[in-house]
């Protein structure tokens, strides 16, 4: 269960974030728990966490290791400031704030695993396509051109997430059945390239306006391994109720 805070939460606000989540999901180990704060407040996060089963990510990084780079963050840094995870890919990256490629989403994704963070890395489709019926087109390509890039050893380290652009904080959520064609489309290229066992042990997460009431009809589905959550991360409650749904 992975909590994306997107541009929320100041260092304090995360210290009072996890002073509430803590105790409501501790002894919960029916999955991992995994925040992405700002990358202002990972420190915060990691201190607020360093005893718990919660581990941290950063939302995004450069794939060089330091230089004159603006603005930007390596993984060496991430893994200094305390985050063992990364978000590759998301698509308010890809569509809204850097216009990001699946060749930079490759590339972030093996500088990731060089500094020995786990990546999380992000497909999906935009509204005109889902409409347009081009949802495998688009997945395919983006899976063509990002992860099918790393060699079998890096692919067992990666957790993919199917994210349907439309469906992001939009409160409209893939129904269950979506969901899994397309984690089914996902693993199937996966096959292809990394073969079947790879493709079964890989774990898929949906994202998209998932909440506590709608957790449970998408978990059933056998091949959703987990979420990737938004807003409804943002507050402790909430957010504890999803860890215990899954
Ligand atoms: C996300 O940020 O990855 C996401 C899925 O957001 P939301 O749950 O708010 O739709």
């Amino acid at each position: 269960m992975a909590g994306n805070w997107k541009m929320y939460k100041t260092p304090q606000e995360t210290a009072a974030f996890f002073s509430s989540f803590n105790p409501m999901v501790v002894g919960t180990s029916n999955c991992d728990v995994v925040v992405f704060p700002p990358t202002i407040s990972i420190c915060s996060a990691a201190e607020a966490t360093r005893s718990t089963q919660i581990a941290i990510g950063g939302q995004n990084i450069y794939w060089e290791k330091e230089g004159a780079f603006t603005g930007e963050t390596s993984a060496n840094m991430l893994c200094a400031a305390g985050a063992t995870w990364v978000l590759i890919g998301h698509s308010e990256r890809r569509h809204v704030v850097a216009c990001e490629n699946d060749s930079q989403v490759l590339k972030k994704a093996q500088a990731a695993l060089a500094a020995g963070l786990k990546p999380i890395i992000c497909m999906g489709e935009k509204l005109e396509d889902h409409k347009a019926g081009k949802t495998d087109e688009v997945l395919i390509k983006q899976f063509a051109g990002g992860v099918a890039g790393l060699t079998e050893e890096q692919f067992a380290q990666v957790v993919l997430a199917y994210e349907p652009v439309w469906a992001i904080g939009t409160g409209k959520v893939a129904t269950p059945e979506i969901a899994s064609a397309s984690h089914k489309l996902m693993r199937e290229e996966a096959a292809k390239r990394f073969g079947e066992e790879a493709s079964q042990q890989v774990r898929i997460l949906y994202g998209g306006s998932v909440k506590p009431e709608n957790i449970a009809g998408l978990m059933n589905e056998v091949e959703l391994d987990g979420a990737l959550v938004g807003g409804a991360s943002l507050d402790p409650e909430s957010f504890a109720a999803l860890v215990r749904g899954a």
